[in-house]
This record gives C-alpha cells, sequence and structure tokens, in this order.
C-alpha cells in the first residue's frame, strides 16, 4: 500500500448529509477530506488554494447521501458461512485463515468500516487486525477476539468427551480456570475477550434459557479483563445470565433476549457503560431459512419463534428506555452468510421500531463508542477520521438500501478509498484565477 499523503484530497460535492449524530438531514452539503481527517463540512466549498489543481478529486453527488461509516458490533469473521456450527469447529486453522481474510474485505465493502469481534479461532483476529493495521490487506478496523470461553457442556462444546481439537471454545470451569484462559487470550493480543454464560437452543443440551456460568466465574474474567484496561463480551440469553454479566461488570452483552423486570432494569441503571447487541439476524434468519436445512420440526425445537417475539419486546423496551442497542448479527452460517450487516438495521426499524435516524446512529455513532473511539470515528464531524460512505439513495425512506452493496457508490476508510463508482474529477487549472 502508498503511503499516504497529505497532499491528497477529496471534496464530495453536493450530497444529503446524515452526520450519525442524529441531527436533521442537510441538503446540498460538501465534505472536504485532507489525508485521513475531515477538514469542512459545508455549503459550495472550494478546492484549497494550497493545493495543486490535480491533488484534489472532485466527486459530484448530485443529492446522493453522504454518512459515517457503519459498525458491526457482532463479528466474527472466522465463521465460514457453514451449515453446522461443527463444520465452523473442525476445519483446519489454515483454510479458516484464507476465509477469515476474505471476510473482513465483504465487511468494509458492506460499509462496515469497523466492527468488534464476538469470537474467533486461534489467534486469527489479532494476526488479521494487525495486517490490516500494517495496510497489508483491506479490511475494517478491528477489535480483536480469541475463542470463545466456555464451560464444559456449554453450547459451544461441541466434541465428544473422546475426541478434542482445537476447536471455537477454550473450555475453563471453575474461577482459576477462567482466569487463566482469559489472562492466555490477552497474552496473545485480544482486545476483548468472550465469555459465554448462557446457552444457545440450538443445542438441546444448553439451551438459552440456561445459564452455565456462575458469578463468580464471569466476575474472574471482568477483573483479569480491566486489569489490563480491556474489556470482556458476553452471549447472555437467559435472564439470569444478564444478571450476573451486569452485576460482574461485563462490558458488552450479546443477546440478553430472556430479560425479566429486574434485569431490564439492572441494564437501564448501567447503561451509560454497557452495550447490548442483540444479533436478532440470527434468529430472524434461522427462522426464515433453518427449515430449508434442517426440517421444521429442528427449527421447532429451538423455540425461537416464540423467542424472537420475546427478544424484540425487550428490545424495543431496552431502546425506549435510551439502552445502546447495536446492530450485530451472527453472521457466517449458511442461511445468515457474511455480507448481510445491515439486515440488523432493517430489523431494527421495522421490528424493533427504532426511527431509521436512530438505528443509522446505532451503527454510526454508538458504534465508534463500541469501538472505544468516538472522538475518531463515527460521525461526519471535522477533525475526524474520514470514514464515510457515499449512499445512492436515502437510507431514512428505505433503510434496506444498506444491504445493497451497488448503492454504497464511494466507501472510503482513513481517507482512502474502498470502493468507488462515481467518477473523479478535477478542477480545471483554468479555473484557478
Ligand atoms: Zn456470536
Amino acid at each position: 500500500m502508498e503511503a499516504k499523503s497529505l497532499k491528497e484530497a477529496k471534496l464530495l460535492k453536493n450530497g444529503l448529509l446524515i452526520d450519525g449524530t442524529g441531527n436533521e438531514v442537510q441538503h446540498g452539503v460538501d465534505v472536504l477530506i485532507e489525508g485521513n481527517k475531515i477538514t469542512a463540512v459545508g455549503k459550495n466549498l472550494s478546492v484549497p488554494e494550497t493545493y495543486a489543481a490535480n491533488e484534489v478529486d472532485i466527486i459530484e453527488l448530485n443529492g446522493k447521501t453522504i454518512m459515517p461509516g457503519m459498525t458491526e458490533a457482532h463479528l466474527h469473521l472466522t465463521w465460514q458461512d457453514a451449515l453446522y456450527i461443527q463444520d465452523i469447529d473442525f476445519k483446519p486453522i489454515e483454510e479458516t485463515m484464507v476465509t477469515a481474510i476474505l471476510n473482513a474485505e465483504t465487511l468494509i465493502k458492506s460499509g462496515f468500516t469497523s466492527a468488534v469481534s464476538a469470537a474467533a479461532r486461534g489467534r486469527v483476529d489479532i494476526a488479521i487486525r494487525d495486517a490490516i493495521n500494517r495496510g497489508e490487506f483491506v479490511g475494517p478496523r478491528l477489535l480483536a477476539n480469541g475463542a470463545e470461553v466456555s464451560a464444559t457442556g456449554s453450547f459451544v462444546d461441541l466434541q465428544p468427551n473422546h475426541v478434542r481439537v482445537h476447536g471455537l471454545a477454550i473450555l475453563a470451569d471453575g474461577e482459576d480456570a477462567v482466569r487463566r484462559t482469559v489472562r492466555s487470550l490477552f497474552k496473545e493480543g485480544a482486545d476483548l475477550v468472550k465469555v459465554n454464560v448462557s446457552g444457545e437452543s440450538l443445542s438441546a443440551h444448553a439451551r438459552g434459557e440456561m445459564t452455565l456460568y456462575t458469578y463468580k466465574e464471569v466476575r474472574a474474567a471482568v477483573e483479569e479483563a480491566h486489569a489490563r484496561g480491556k474489556r470482556v463480551y458476553t452471549h447472555a440469553r437467559s435472564s439470569d445470565s444478564v444478571k450476573i454479566c451486569v452485576e460482574a461488570g461485563v462490558d458488552i452483552i450479546g443477546h440478553a433476549d430472556f430479560i425479566d423486570d429486574e434485569a431490564f432494569e439492572m441494564l437501564v441503571a448501567n447503561k451509560d457503560r454497557l452495550f447490548v447487541v442483540p444479533g436478532l439476524n440470527w434468529l430472524v434468519s434461522t427462522l426464515e431459512h433453518g427449515a430449508e436445512y434442517f426440517g421444521q420440526e429442528a427449527i421447532d425445537a429451538t423455540g425461537y419463534a416464540e423467542g424472537l417475539q420475546i427478544a424484540l419486546k425487550n428490545m424495543r423496551r431496552l431502546y425506549k428506555a435510551g439502552v445502546r442497542v447495536l446492530p450485530g448479527g451472527d453472521y457466517g452460517f449458511k442461511w445468515c452468510p457474511h455480507g448481510g450487516y445491515a439486515r440488523d438495521l432493517e430489523h431494527f426499524v421495522k421490528l424493533v421500531g427504532m426511527t431509521p435516524m436512530d438505528a443509522i446512529v446505532s451503527a454510526t455513532k454508538y458504534g465508534s463508542q463500541i469501538m472505544e473511539m468516538e472522538d475518531r470515528i463515527g460521525t461526519i464531524e471535522v477533525g475526524k477520521l474520514a470514514d464515510i460512505l457515499v449512499v445512492d439513495g436515502n437510507p431514512l425512506d428505505d433503510i434496506s438500501i444498506l444491504q445493497d452493496h451497488s448503492k454504497l457508490n464511494v466507501i472510503l476508510k482513513d481517507g482512502e478509498y474502498i470502493a468507488r463508482t462515481l467518477e473523479i474529477s478535477h478542477e480545471a487549472e483554468t479555473a484557478r484565477v
């Protein structure tokens, strides 16, 4: 990758600005990007005199939407659109690595310029994060995770006891084992760790309503993470598991579907420090397509149909109470493949009842907060890094257009083109006085 020249600028002209703050849209807005930063936002901006005419790319948008790049808040780069979770568990790590690199590219080309991993196999995330940061290949800003810290008998304990491979989980029972595992994951370079506190109803012996870790085990993980300035991301569907997470100081709670009133109040009381990522598309897509692969009986047995309704009701009330609910949908299975990430925004609008603007804020501004990069990304404001999308159409009128990659006319990360289908022009020398 070429070194970034500061003598390189881009001027996006005449866009519909959705700036990510939740403020009203503005028409006819120009955005100037110098190097990797947004340096001006306003009407009728001109090419700064300090540049030669050919140093500034001018892109005429004709009213297309300018918005911040989005954040996928529940990513699994190492899930390779598998049919069975066992396929993920058993796939040789070398092949997994190749697919994960391709998934990183798919993610950013889907308009998601940053992502929080919610677990990965081996050191794959870590190696990919570092390679992206070195500019060796294209991908999002990534918070890397490691294998899922899980109790024996949890839903990711997929192997018969007489066969153990280094799969998607590390089994750790008891406080000491959890501590040791979490320490080793951070030693390897993870930004955060994933802890499975509840079960998951695709697995009959460890259903979503079951709580599979104790408070002390979860607290041990949190202590080890926080001692290093790092965070814990949990899988927590059952009400008790969510209560344990809040009490133990967990930072990011995945799912939170089955919360009772007490768990709801606990989340609300802690809304300034934690995030909820429901992973709704996992449920929606499994209900839509699961029967094609597994038969209706198996899908009925998961209880997902009822579970989805409960999850929607709870997400609605969390959203109304001001809890930050973020998009992220466990993509990486045959029936919910990588690339569909923006479906979660549509679910937020159509199923949870968010306004389209709030769904975009959750994917952008809240995304920057879960990335711990609020001062640098997530909104289109002067001084922020240029992670920007140009969308053909207005996602406030139809949120589903964000799923159509052909409508993502320009994708910029850190001021560089990741995708561009619009023409660039340069100011003619003669235009200069
Ligand atoms: Zn997940």
